[in-house]
């Protein structure tokens, strides 16, 4: 990795093993130090591009409730527009035929394993390779103006390096992991033949589930970050201080089986979920992990503000919906930056220079 410290200059990736000393730490971050999570090794470029120290900037008042449960709305209105469609669709005779006829098809083992990696691994890379196109061919330009960290470019060949870590959780990592929740959806009693659960239910399951996962992720990631945790498995993944869409999964595989699988298999399990309801949570979940990583902040998909700014200043941001943040005051100085951000990115969207 002789040259990493220069590639990893162009796309914000940070080369630890050449980084001496620490330049940045934003003074709000000092509680989640003071709980023993780990301190970044920030570069001067890091100090320059990303998130100021937070006592530098005018003070902003923290958002009401309504303000927060508005702009959600409106980040979340793919989800408002598609996922009654999908219910839709969903909830005809010809679905229940087709997948009457699949379950006819293919053994219960194929259908667990195969199908399900196949519907993850193929939304996961359209998705990806989509939203590779702003980042490696500048297109579409309505995209490309709402870069998060503009200074920061990424090539070619750190994407090919975050592809060979990608493919090896995917294909490796989690088929290990699939024999695994093969046996312990056995063992819950997870079913995924004919009928079909109602739309009430998969609602319901869908509530819990993302109670279970913003536990999970938000506890675990904690946990990753701690000192004596931190340098051996998600430093990994912090190398893209400036995340890109395929970095969603770029991460060591204990990583992958902790705060990405664990998460996402918790509440299906829990609930004794229908696959299918299993299979519409893992590709929305995996639309949003894949959607934070981004890079741009794309109008109408949920916002990927929380968790770009987790890349650029590292100890704030740890959940994945940010109600734990919240609680437990581990925003970090986070509503300020977003509130310049948001800024910055009105004046590049109307081609202002100010
Ligand atoms: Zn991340
Ligand atoms: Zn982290």
């Amino acid at each position: 990795m002789s040259n990493g410290r220069a590639v990893g200059v162009e796309l914000g990736i940070e080369d630890h093993s050449l980084i001496s000393s620490p330049v940045f730490h934003p003074p709000s971050f000092s509680p989640c130090r003071r709980k023993g999570l780990a301190d970044h090794p920030t570069t001067a470029l890091n100090a320059m591009t990303t998130a100021k120290p937070v006592a530098t900037r005018p003070s902003v008042p923290t958002p009401s409730a309504l303000t927060l449960i508005l702009t959600n709305l409106k980040d979340s209105l793919v989800y408002l527009t598609v996922l009654p469609l999908f219910f839709l669709v969903y909830s005809t005779p010809t679905f229940a035929t087709f997948y009457a006829l699949l379950v006819q098809t293919f053994s219960r083992q194929t259908i667990f394993l195969q199908i399900t990696f196949l519907l993850t691994f193929a939304s996961y890379w359209i998705h990806c390779l989509l939203l590779s196109l702003p980042d490696l061919h500048h297109l579409p330009q309505w995209i490309t103006k709402r870069k998060i960290q503009p200074a920061k470019t990424p090539s070619l060949e750190w994407y090919a390096k975050a592809a060979k870590s990608v493919l090896f959780n995917q294909i490796v990592v989690s088929a290990a992991w699939g024999a695994v929740f093969y046996k312990l959806a056995g063992w819950r009693g997870m079913q995924c033949d004919a009928p079909l659960p109602s739309v009430a239910i998969m609602v319901r399951d869908f509530l819990v589930f993302v109670v279970v996962e913003e536990i999970g992720f938000y506890y675990g990631h904690r946990l990753l970050h701690h000192s004596a945790i931190y340098k051996y498995v998600h430093k990994m993944h912090h190398e893209f201080t400036a995340p890109v869409a395929i970095a969603a999964i770029y991460c060591h595989p204990v990583e992958h089986i902790l705060s990405n699988l664990l998460p996402l298999f918790a509440g299906p399990l829990l609930m004794r979920s229908h696959l299918v309801t299993f299979w519409l949570w893992s590709v929305i979940a995996q639309f949003n992990a894949v959607n934070s990583h981004c890079g741009y902040r794309i109008p109408f998909l949920p916002s990927p503000l929380q968790h770009d700014y987790h890349h650029q200043v590292f100890n704030a941001n740890f959940g994945v919906l940010g109600w734990l943040d919240r609680m437990h005051g581990t925003q970090g100085g986070f509503d300020a930056w977003e509130c310049e951000y948001r800024e910055r990115e009105k004046r590049a969207v109307e081609g202002r220079k100010d």
